[in-house]
């Protein structure tokens, strides 16, 4: 029996850290066999060919430009003003939805969803997502006393899986005052998977539908962390657009990052974006998730913040950064195309990926899988259904023959 002074809906937690464990072995073994023969396909971050961590080009710059007081003065709560404007301004491009669009800046994406989840649902209730997800979205439910409930992303065609989504929020509507519906697309962690534009405005027309006339509301949550490198810069961001003329009891709330977009993954800054058509449930927005703000973390990265807006306000840095992003993501999905065509052919089966920094093999018995290929010095992550592969950290050099030693390994197991 293990001694606990722990309140009691707090005892027995841990941080599930199947991901910074596989890393941390990975890292281990690197230092003693060197980084050539390892190949770690666990890090959620971009790393280059040679395999060091990136930090954008303007990104730096802006940071080292810093003056003192932009670096270690307090910001205001809800985030710089001119920082609000650039999130919104960054986030949708030229697909701004009509409507009150709203700011608040949070620590990060994490931030976002937890104050979503904080203050759209209440104790007990369920939030739903796909099946296919980031874990971390489990903990935050669960920390904060709610479940989260999940919905089958992909049909037996690999098309999005619009039947069952809708089954579930009927479900839910049905028992709850709010149903909160976090959607992390484009570039889904763990699949890559993103719904279309079609897929939006089908989700879109049936929420409206569900809503119109009733006391109940739909908060939907697109989850747009890995934005930046899922296509070309305005079409992967024009289903924005779709977001226009939602009755008042629809919110959309996207959760926003700088983590990924701008490389600054442990300044931890981001901003919950609201998009309505009703300015009371625009003000309500603005006062409640600032609050929140103060109850929690008070106010976010001033730093990070000025660095953003540095860049965002000089239209040849947004250049600057825009071509940056563009040859990541170009080299991601080299990567990933490497990867694809040889799975392909040796019958090694993967999930629907279009972009992002995942890839992910479906499965039963993924633990067995991996810990057979970290005897190979291959690291990756197992998942309840698959194995995730980062393809924005392993070099096209370590990725050529993975593939084949993953299905190697599948059919040892
Ligand atoms: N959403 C998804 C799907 C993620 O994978 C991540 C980070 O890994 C985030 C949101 C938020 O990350 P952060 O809190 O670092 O901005």
């Amino acid at each position: 029996m293990v001694n606990s002074v722990a309140a009691p809906q707090a005892r027995g937690k841990f941080a599930e850290d199947n991901i910074f464990g596989a890393n941390n072995r990975a890292n281990a073994l690197a230092k003693e066999i060197g980084i050539d023969r390892v190949i770690n396909g666990t890090v959620g971050s971009i790393l280059d060919e040679d395999g060091n961590l990136v930090m954008l080009d303007v990104v730096r710059d802006a940071f080292h430009a810093l003056t003192d007081n932009e670096i270690i003065s307090y910001a205001p709560i809800q985030g710089y003003p001119e920082y609000l404007d650039a999130v919104i301004d960054q986030c949708f491009g030229e697909s701004r939805p009509d409507g009150f669009l709203r700011a608040c800046a949070t620590s990060g994406g994490s931030g976002a969803l937890h104050h979503v989840i904080h203050n759209y649902s209440e104790i007990g209730d369920e939030i739903l997502t796909s099946d296919w997800h980031w874990g971390a979205y489990g903990s935050m439910c669960l920390d904060n006393g709610r479940k989260l409930r999940e919905f089958a992303l992909l049909d037996s065609e690999g098309s999005f899986n619009f039947a069952d989504f809708k089954a579930h929020v009927t479900a839910m509507m049905a028992k709850q005052l709010n149903t909160v519906i976090i959607m992390n697309s484009p570039a889904n962690n763990p699949t890559g998977f993103a719904l279309s534009i079609e897929e939006w405005r089908q989700v879109i027309d049936f929420l409206k539908n569900a809503v119109t006339g009733t006391e109940k509301n739909v908060i939907l949550v697109p989850d747009v962390a890995y934005l930046d490198y899922s296509g070309e810069k305005q079409e992967c961001r024009k289903f924005f657009k779709e977001f226009s003329g939602l009755p008042a009891n629809f919110l959309v709330i996207v959760a926003y990052t700088l983590s990924k977009g701008f490389t600054m993954y442990g300044q931890r800054m981001g901003a919950m974006i609201a998009v309505t058509a009703d300015e009371d449930v625009a003000d309500e927005f603005v006062a409640i998730n600032q609050y929140s703000n103060r109850a929690t973390w008070s106010n976010s990265n001033s730093s990070a913040m000025k660095a953003m807006v540095r860049i965002c306000s000089d239209p040849q840095k947004v250049a600057a950064l825009d071509r940056e992003r563009a040859a990541y993501f170009q080299l991601i999905k080299e990567r990933a195309d490497l990867f694809m065509a040889e799975a392909d052919a040796c019958g090694l089966k993967y999930l629907p990926y279009l972009s992002g920094f995942f890839i992910t093999i479906p499965m039963t018995g993924s633990q067995a899988v991996c810990d057979l290929l970290e005897k190979e010095h291959i690291f990756l992550v197992p998942l309840g259904k698959g194995i995730r592969l980062a393809v924005c950290s392993v070099s096209k050099k370590k990725i050529k023959g993975l593939a084949a030693k993953i299905k190697k390994a599948v059919d040892a197991a």
